[in-house]
């Protein structure tokens, strides 16, 4: 019933006592706050970036403006944590090969890394979620994180598509995480994978082949 809405210029409404019942009535409907089920983050709350702004480039600390280049360190981080790119191991053997891995975090922020050291934070690894991320080959141009795995990129877990292609030459596929469509090229703090190298063991081999600093 509207009768006796005041509405102001503009055509904005004045709800009064007698509208509360419909507005919680729509709250209600809107959140859900007796189900149980997870709730989907939305694009803002994963930092969702788009392949455009990653220049096509997949997510890495080599692409990252917090990331103190000489120094292989992170201005959100600190200078206890050794972060560069690493092959491990570095030579082949009849039971394995060399694999490149790239450090990534998802505060993730694309830009050039800085040359000069500068430390803005002491944020804990763990919850930037810090880890090395294997690509394809030894020696690529970029390597990193990407919904779909391509540009050199390792693919999302959560990245789903259909049909026969490959999903590192798929156009878009659908994010199970944030339940929508996606492009190839797009990224976001959710990404995961369950081949990643932890930061601690990712320490260990840069000390082994860097020295301790
Ligand atoms: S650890 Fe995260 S914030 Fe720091 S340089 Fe790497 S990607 Fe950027
Ligand atoms: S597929 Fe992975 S990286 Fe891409 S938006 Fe979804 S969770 Fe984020």
């Amino acid at each position: 019933m509207r009768t006796g809405l005041e509405i102001k210029r503009g055509g904005f409404p004045i709800y009064e006592e007698k509208q509360l019942r419909k507005v919680n009535a729509m709250r209600r409907a809107m959140s859900l706050p007796d189900v149980k089920t997870p709730t989907i983050p939305k694009k803002g709350q994963a930092l969702f970036t788009t392949a455009e702004e990653m220049h096509d480039e997949p997510a890495s600390c080599y692409n990252c403006q917090f990331y103190n280049k000489n120094a292989a360190t992170c201005a959100l981080i600190g200078s206890r944590i050794k972060i560069r790119k690493f092959t491990y191991p570095e030579a082949s053997s009849a039971d394995s090969k060399p694999i490149e891995y790239w450090p990534c975090c998802s505060m993730q922020l694309y830009g050039k890394p800085n040359a000069e050291a500068t430390y803005r934070a002491s944020s804990d690894p763990d919850y930037l979620d810090l880890c090395w991320i294997n690509a394809g080959s030894v020696g690529q141009e970029s390597g990193g994180a990407n919904c779909g795995g391509c540009s050199g990129g390792d693919d999302c877990d959560h990245y789903l598509t259909t049909g026969t292609k490959a999903k590192w030459d798929s156009a878009t596929g659908f994010c199970r995480a944030l339940q929508v469509t996606v492009a190839c090229g797009d990224v976001c703090a959710l990404w995961g994978d369950d081949d990643v190298l932890g930061w601690r063991e990712a320490q260990k081999i840069i000390e082994e082949q860097h020295g301790a600093s």
